[in-house]
């Protein structure tokens, strides 16, 4: 990636399964996100989507499934004992629960609930989904080269360390 812009792209979205009503906006809590370009911080799709793009510009893209969470894949189901999931959520078919893996937090979507064992898909729950963004560039800047080295933006919109 090492031919893609190097700049930080700040902006607010709204994503939403094309012809459903948004699932996630960062106008809800206000603050609009950052990204380093060409460091796989978003996916790929949206990246792309905002390179050139300019401050106060906001328009619309449709990102199709590959380009977002992937396709889903049917085999990725998992039988997990129900230890491993928070004592006080009502467990329920279609809900989706952050589950504490060796990898860090994966969401995952429950299928079936049993005795002592909670039937899990491990697709991303976007997986397989056309999404439609709305956007609106709110900055543009170069990458500090703190910023190069970590891979991620620093500052407004980004880490904090
Ligand atoms: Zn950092």
């Amino acid at each position: 990636m090492s031919d893609a812009p190097q700049q930080v792209i700040r902006f607010h979205y709204s994503v939403a399964e094309i012809g459903q009503p948004p699932m996630e906006s960062s106008r809800e809590g206000g603050e609009p996100i950052a990204a380093l370009i060409g460091a796989g911080n978003i996916i790929p799709g949206l990246e792309k989507a905002l390179i050139g793009k300019a401050v106060g510009e906001r328009f619309a893209v449709v990102v199709p499934a590959a380009e977002a969470y992937g396709e889903r894949n049917e085999a990725l189901t998992q039988r997990v004992p129900k230890k491993y999931f928070p004592t006080q959520i009502a467990l329920q078919p279609g809900l989706t629960v952050n589950l504490q893996t060796q990898q860090g937090p994966r969401p995952v979507t429950v299928l079936k609930v049993g005795m002592s064992v909670v039937d899990v898909d491990l697709n991303h729950p976007m997986a397989g989904k056309d999404l439609s963004f709305d956007i609106e560039i709110v900055e543009v800047r170069d990458a500090s080269e703190e910023e190069l080295s970590h891979g991620h933006v620093h500052g407004d919109g980004g880490h904090h360390h």
